[in-house]
């Protein structure tokens, strides 16, 4: 069969931008070009600011990317990023779609079923410029049901009828954070397509750019509704599992239970495993909400009541998860945030991505801010501006100027703080610098794990010169010294022993 020659993938975004380039690397004979409507994103890729972190993904880029010499051979580009996606989809064999699925905001399905605005008028475009044959492969996570729709799409739109278009589906399963490891070293390729010679053959040619590096039997072939509802699928029951341990350490805490203990205890039994058993103020990123409410949605449009509320409580669970961990928070000390500091550190959904959607944070902010507090949030990765636009977006923006203040270190958004709360497992967070000095006041037996800390006072609680901060005002990175946060006689820390642990 014809090997493909040129991939357009449509989405430069999480999945599309690592997906292509790990492609590319790997396939040194096919030029991969990956177009996107948004200019500055495609000038960021071509650019040594990518637009997105994620370990590793700079040097596959660039390999990729950038012409390559060694000794007297060189390996020329074949990773290309543009804006002229009509030109890429009329020279591709293979068309990847990779755009955004978001959860619908208004009309029938609000709230719940996939807004699949941005896949149609991707397909549309397709349909409308291609004049040659095309394997259209659909990337972006959708509802069952998606690959058919498709086909009647472009079986409507195509101008020229000669055009023969395969549709498949090609589920992405990359997580965030860990996206080039699960790009090189998947644990799966899925493809699903129709039974039909030109449709397994479709199949067939895509499979054959994944075998470039992935072991034959890895890669599955099934049919499309099959894998549709299998990446719906592994993301609800991921959800799921986060959204149990979370509501076992609910119990947890009331009866003396540890969750740690638990999730180890649990995690060791074979048949359940140790992944995702990390207790946490809830799962954030973009998937794992709008997918569960996805399911929940087609359970719904198939009369499945019983089906779509036990789904419906995983993401209820979650928002339970968020809004007890805040109030903790509170009650912690002693029920009011008026005019107090509270440090965030941490503001991704998860560490080694600066992908906020969704993420914890964005939530347990909110609450501190509406309770008067003031909050000051450092992320490693995180640009202020992203930390400003979901705090507007999400939240009431009245006052919050002056509520909220941004740092570029540590240091200084726990200066004053009465509290410190870790959102993101940043491995800094854990090892290095600050994060040591306040692991140093805290109970030995969460130093491991991101936590949350509240300082608790010993002696009377006032406001006033007695406000004094656990993190000294001339506290400097050289001089920290643990022992003088622990001998502090004012403060007494106490720890909060919820654990994050995101997706
Ligand atoms: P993203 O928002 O980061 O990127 C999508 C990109 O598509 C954006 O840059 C947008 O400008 C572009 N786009 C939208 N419509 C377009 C069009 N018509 N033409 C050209 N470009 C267009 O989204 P993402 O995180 O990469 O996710 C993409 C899909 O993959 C979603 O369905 C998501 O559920 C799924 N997915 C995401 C992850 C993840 O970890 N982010 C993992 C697996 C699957």
């Amino acid at each position: 069969r014809e090997p493909v020659r040129s991939i357009c993938c449509i989405g430069a975004g999480y999945v599309g931008g690592p997906t292509c380039a790990v492609i590319a690397c790997q396939n040194p004979k096919i030029q991969v070009t990956v177009v996107d409507l948004d200019q500055a994103r495609i000038d960021a890729w071509k650019s040594d600011h990518l637009p997105i972190f994620e370990p590793g993904l700079r040097d596959v880029v660039q390999f990729a990317r950038d012409e390559q010499y060694s000794g007297h051979e060189t390996r020329p580009p074949n990773l290309f990023f543009s804006t002229d996606i009509d030109s890429a989809i009329v020279s591709a064999d293979l068309i990847f779609i990779a755009v955004n699925t978001p959860t619908k905001l208004v009309g029938q399905g609000a709230g719940s079923a996939s807004d699949l605005a941005y896949v149609e008028a991707a397909a549309r475009r397709i349909a409308e410029v291609s004049t040659s044959d095309k394997i259209v492969a659909q990337k972006s996570t959708v509802p069952c049901g998606t690959a058919h729709t498709l086909r009647h799409i472009f079986a409507s739109v195509a101008q020229n009828s000669d055009v023969n278009f395969e549709i498949l589906s090609n589920p992405e399963f990359l997580a965030e954070g860990t996206a080039i490891r699960d790009l090189l070293s998947p644990d799966r390729i899925l493809i699903g397509s129709n039974t039909d010679r030109r449709a397994l053959q479709a199949a067939e040619r895509l499979a054959d750019v994944y075998a470039a590096w992935v072991p034959r039997e890895r890669i599955l072939t099934v049919n499309c509704w099959s894998s549709e509802l299998s990446k719906l699928a592994a993301n609800c029951m991921l959800a799921q599992r986060i959204s149990s341990i979370n509501s076992l350490s609910a119990i947890c805490e009331v009866t003396g239970a540890d969750v740690d203990e638990v999730a180890q205890a649990v995690g060791q039994d074979t048949r359940i495993g140790s992944k995702m058993l990390k207790a946490s103020a809830g799962f954030g990123g973009s998937c794992f909400k709008k997918d569960v409410l996805c399911l929940v949605y087609i359970a719904e449009s198939y009369n499945l009541h019983e089906v779509a509320l036990y789904w419906r409580r995983i993401v209820d669970i979650n928002e339970y998860s968020k809004a007890r961990f805040a109030k903790w928070i509170i009650q912690s000390l002693h029920n009011t945030l008026d005019r107090k500091k509270i440090a965030i550190l941490g503001w991704a959904y998860k560490k080694d991505t600066g992908d906020t959607r969704e993420s914890a944070a964005i939530n347990v902010a909110g609450q501190l801010i509406a309770e008067n507090a003031h909050v000051a949030v450092y992320d490693p990765e995180v640009r202020p501006d992203q930390i400003i636009s979901d705090l507007t977006q999400h939240h009431n923006t009245d006052a919050l100027a002056k509520k909220v203040s941004i740092h570029k270190n540590p240091y200084s958004a726990c200066e004053g703080a009465s509290a410190v709360v870790i959102l993101t497992e940043w491995d800094e967070f854990k090892t290095d610098g600050l994060p040591s000095a306040v692991a140093n006041v805290l109970d030995k037996e969460v130093l491991e794990v991101p936590l949350v800390s509240v300082p608790r006072r010993t002696s009377e609680d006032s406001r006033g010169s007695s406000e004094r901060s656990w993190v000294r005002d001339d506290y400097s990175r050289d001089e920290r010294s643990a022992e003088n946060l622990a001998e502090s006689p004012v403060f007494e820390p106490k720890t909060i022993p919820l654990r994050l642990c995101k997706k």
